[in-house]
């Protein structure tokens, strides 16, 4: 097995994880670009957001559904943003479907344009 993310998930590597459950896994970035940036993982790979179809999609609600309340746990539910790289062109280095939960400025420095 070769994908960092599946490795992530399985536990044969480590990071920070905040929450976990049998579909799903939210762990730290580890190179964050916001005060507070996770990960929202499914266990299952798929390459991307192209890799869904109608009988799998239902992942996607529990991702949204986990960001909202991960958001709500960490306190920044007054601001936060959620990204999903699809493909190289728009900068997807990690080729296991992920969602991006970023937030955290509260007083701290404002958030740019993305
Ligand atoms: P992408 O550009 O594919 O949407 O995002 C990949 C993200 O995964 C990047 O923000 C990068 O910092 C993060 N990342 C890459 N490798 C690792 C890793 O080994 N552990 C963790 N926790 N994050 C990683
Ligand atoms: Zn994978």
């Amino acid at each position: 097995m070769t994908c960092i993310f599946c490795q992530i998930v399985s536990h044969q590597l480590p990071a920070e994880f905040l929450f976990e459950d049998e579909d799903l896994a939210v762990f730290k970035d580890i190179n964050p670009s916001a005060p507070i940036h996770l990960l929202i993982v499914p266990k299952k790979h798929f390459d991307s957001l192209n890799a869904l179809d109608e009988k799998n999609g239902n992942i996607m609600t529990k991702m949204w559904m986990t960001a909202k309340k991960i958001a709500e746990q960490q306190n920044t539910q007054n601001g936060y943003r959620i990204l999903i790289n699809t493909g190289r062109e728009a900068g997807q280095v990690i080729f296991h479907m992920h969602m991006h939960l970023m937030g955290g400025w509260g007083s701290r420095a404002k958030p740019g344009k993305r």
